[in-house]
């Protein structure tokens, strides 16, 4: 574990020096655990290339010396983290120029930053810590694995206990309670259940609508092991299987397996998103897809990279992310299936195993 980490913040005062910055101020929850291992909710992290303190509060003492304290100083601050950044600053090796997080940091904190007077300069940056969070190490690999496998048992105890006549919240619950018992240690998002025609809101919230024969049953949900996401989305037929379903449902089939098998490192985002829509575009769905193919997962379920229309760059080797191709038809409901794929050295590598064809349930 520690030497991931060391991997990781050498890595990072790499980009240091390429940014002329003498220090990072690191506030975004993710990136703090990716670079220490700490898993509390409330820390800043100041990585420079002489030092690394985390400051943090009494609720997390324990778990941060036992978690942070190979790689990193903790100091636990008793007032405000902010105090105990002005406190702490002053009596590190000179630090002058330090970088600090503009997508992690709330306005009233970033003010703080402008009244520390002239001794610091902060200087804004995009990116630093989650553009090396892109590429996935073999620890990192094996932990969404874990959260996929989770995943995956829970739904096929879930779907066993469906019945006609539950509510989506229901199905919620049961779900939720099944990744709990698979061992997941929280949910990487709000699950998603949505039948009939709410199928057709790619997020829909579940509710108190009741499971119906004929119904499309969309399932959206990931697992969390050791702070790793998964993300998985299969759809159902309440009760048996009719045409209509069987070819929406075939077709978006079809272009989540094109893309799972030809999205690669190194092409762009834009052509990764290309794969699945032009093929359901070719079908005459294209207006039915309106959201992007997928996205990174990791220790947020959404981030770097995008494959999406309008993203910009690359994909690089070593990233784990999502094909979620979807069609959406507004009052009869909507069929996505959504499967975590690996981006490693010798191809695309698809890290899901539950069956993806169009199963009746209830
Ligand atoms: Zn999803
Ligand atoms: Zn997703």
């Amino acid at each position: 574990m520690a030497d991931g980490r060391e991997r990781r913040l050498a890595a990072l005062c790499e980009r240091l020096t390429v940014e002329q910055l003498d220090g990072l101020l690191v506030s975004g929850a993710a990136n703090v655990r990716y670079l220490t291992g700490f898993s509390g909710s409330s820390a800043l992290l100041v990585v420079s290339h002489q030092e690394r303190l985390l400051i943090t509060d009494y609720r997390y003492a324990s778990q941060a010396r036992e978690e942070v304290g190979a790689v990193a100083r903790v100091v636990i601050e008793a007032v405000s983290l902010w105090n105990g950044l002005w406190h702490q600053l002053p009596a590190m090796p000179p630090l002058r120029v330090i970088g600090f997080e503009s997508v992690n940091l709330v306005h009233r904190d970033f003010q703080r930053l402008l009244e520390s007077g002239t001794r610091w300069q902060w200087r804004p940056t995009t990116g630093l810590v989650e553009a090396l969070r892109e590429r996935k190490d073999a620890e990192e690999l094996a932990s969404i694995q874990q959260a996929i496998d989770c995943a995956e048992r829970s739904l096929a105890v879930t779907v066993a206990r469906i019945s006609t006549g539950m509510t989506e919240l229901e199905v919620a619950g049961l779900l939720e309670s099944a990744l709990r018992q698979e061992g997941s240690d929280g949910f990487a998002f709000p699950t998603i259940v949505a039948s009939g025609p709410n199928a057709a809101r790619p997020h829909a919230r579940p509710g108190l609508r009741t499971l119906q024969a004929g119904d499309l049953l969309l399932v959206d949900f990931g697992a969390r092991v050791d702070g790793y996401c998964s993300d998985i989305t299969r759809t159902f037929a309440v009760g048996a299987v009719n045409a209509q379903q069987q070819e929406v449902h075939g077709v978006v089939r079809a272009a989540n397996e094109r893309a799972c098998q030809e999205v690669r490192f190194g092409m762009t985002c834009r052509d990764a998103d290309r794969l699945a829509r032009g093929y359901i575009e070719d079908r005459g769905f294209g207006e039915s897809f309106g959201h992007s193919l997928g996205h990174g997962i990791g220790l947020e379920v959404h981030e770097a990279p995008r494959l999406a229309r309008t993203a910009e760059g690359v994909l690089i080797e070593g990233a784990v992310v999502t094909v979620e191709p979807g069609i959406y038809v507004p009052e009869w409901g909507g069929v996505r299936i959504e499967d975590d794929v690996h981006l490693g050295a010798a191809g695309a590598r698809v890290l899901t195993r539950f069956p993806r064809e169009l199963i009746a349930i209830g």
